[in-house]
């Protein structure tokens, strides 16, 4: 059977789905149930009524994840709506709960006018420790975006653009080591300036790159300051307008040290690759076909090329499920009101590091055995590693205690006892 049969067999197999909820306390008698809902329900009320804070003592919130979408740009199916994004929404609570135990209510908002979204998804605070904000198209995802940060009390983050930025980031800083080029130095190409490329921008700014040095096109060409002049670009490409003549993608990576594409399809030639500064970096992330193929890259010329993209069938996928599980992991366990600059930048470093120190063999295993060893064809940490749950969480942890966002703080060392047991 094709992909496709096998994925639609999966979904509808009783139960229709895959996410159920399940209780955690004792249901057996009379007393349990007054003790799980009226009467005895009542003291854990006047509690949270009497602190707020409590909720987090008495209820699920704090291991409790909204993932909110509007349909509105879902994978690579585009604006399908809100109903039909739900499969990607629930498969999205699977990933966090595989991966960090995090439960998850999906929530799919048929609601495209950004006030009314925003308002919605406020209101749903008292009910999660944070939102994932999903595959909301731009430019409304970062006002969206914005706006419930403001708002909200809990982490708000949308991971369509901060995790590709962060995971991409890690990758980045370790192909720079292979390389031995420094981040303040490189000149970056990037292909794209919708959500994803505008938060690795503005994230790699974060990792030390020069604003000055980054080249960003969108489908016209060179994002220059005399299309921002024109009002040719809304206000997030026209963060990063140049002061360089108009000129096209093949313009913007000759003589680029990386290349970042975050666009469409097969837009790459070999030509553009040789083009390149020596030994270029080169992340094409257009799903599922990338802006150039692996090999094509790789081949079209002689030095070092650290080729990454976005697919599992090549070395150095930048998988977001390397990020989003662990960080919420860390946000929470610190009751964290929001998730900041320093806590995505200690998980990219946290992943980058890891990728630098031996890989257990089971993890070698189950990637058949090919040679998992930091350099070219491994700069980011595979996804079924399990150190990425206990090295990635107290980071970002710590990052928040140490940035003033925590509400509670942890002691590092028995919270990764924890984690590893
Ligand atoms: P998006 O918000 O729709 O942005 C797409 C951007 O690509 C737009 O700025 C568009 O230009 C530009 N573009 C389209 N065709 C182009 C061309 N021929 N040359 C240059 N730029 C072109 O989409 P997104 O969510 O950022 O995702 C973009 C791509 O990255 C998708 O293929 C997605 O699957 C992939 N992606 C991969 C990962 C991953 O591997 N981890 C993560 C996120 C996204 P205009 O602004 O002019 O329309
Ligand atoms: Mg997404």
């Amino acid at each position: 059977m094709g992909l496709d049969e096998d994925a639609l067999e999966y979904h509808e197999r009783e139960p229709a789905g895959k996410v159920a909820i399940s209780t955690t306390k004792p249901t057996n008698t009379q007393r349990d149930l007054s003790l799980a809902y009226s009467p005895g329900v009542a003291a854990p009320c006047r509690k949270i009524d009497a602190d707020e804070t409590d909720a987090y003592r008495y209820t699920a919130k704090g291991n409790l994840v909204g993932v909110v979408s509007n349909g509105s740009a879902v994978l690579g199916l585009g604006d399908i709506g809100a109903q039909a994004s739900k499969p990607v929404m629930e498969g999205k609570g699977v990933l966090f709960k595989r991966f960090a135990d995090i439960d998850v209510f999906d929530v799919e908002l048929d609601q495209t006018d950004v006030d009314a979204f925003v308002a919605s998804v406020a209101a749903m605070e008292p009910t999660f420790g944070g939102i994932n904000l999903e595959d909301i198209k731009a430019p409304e995802c970062f006002e969206i975006e914005r706006r419930l940060r403001d708002q909200m009390d809990i982490p708000v983050f949308h991971d369509d653009q901060h995790g590709t930025a962060i995971i991409s980031g890690a990758g980045l800083l370790n192909a720079l080591d292979v390389v031995d080029k420094d981040v303040e130095d490189v000149d970056i190409a990037i292909s794209g300036a919708g959500a994803s490329a505008i938060a690795c921008a503005k994230f790699y700014v974060s990792l030390g790159a020069k604003r000055e040095n980054i080249t960003m096109c969108d489908s016209t060409g060179i994002i220059t300051q005399s299309r921002a002049d024109d009002g040719d670009v809304n206000e997030h490409k026209a963060e990063f307008a140049r002061d360089v003549p108009d000129g096209d993608l093949a313009d913007a990576m000759a003589d680029a040290d990386v290349f970042i594409g975050l666009s469409a399809p097969d837009i790459v030639s070999p030509e553009m690759v040789r083009s390149m500064a020596n030994d270029p970096i080169i992340f094409a992330m257009a799903n599922p076909d990338p802006e150039i193929g692996y090999e094509e890259a790789k081949n079209a010329r002689d030095d070092t090329v650290i080729m990454g993209t976005g697919r599992s069938d090549h070395p150095n996928q930048v998988n977001n499920v390397l990020g989003f599980p662990f960080i919420f992991r860390g946000a929470l366990d610190v009751r964290a009101t929001e998730i900041n600059e320093a806590m995505k930048v200690a998980c990219a470093e946290a992943l980058a590091d890891l990728a630098r120190e031996d890989v257990p063999d089971q993890v070698v295993k189950a990637y058949g055995d090919q040679p998992l060893q930091f350099g070219p064809e491994y700069i980011i940490p595979k996804p079924v590693d399990p150190r990425v749950l206990f090295e990635v969480a107290p980071a970002v942890a710590d990052a928040a205690m140490e940035s003033g966002v925590a509400r509670t703080d942890l002691d590092l060392s028995a919270y990764r006892e924890r984690l590893e047991a």
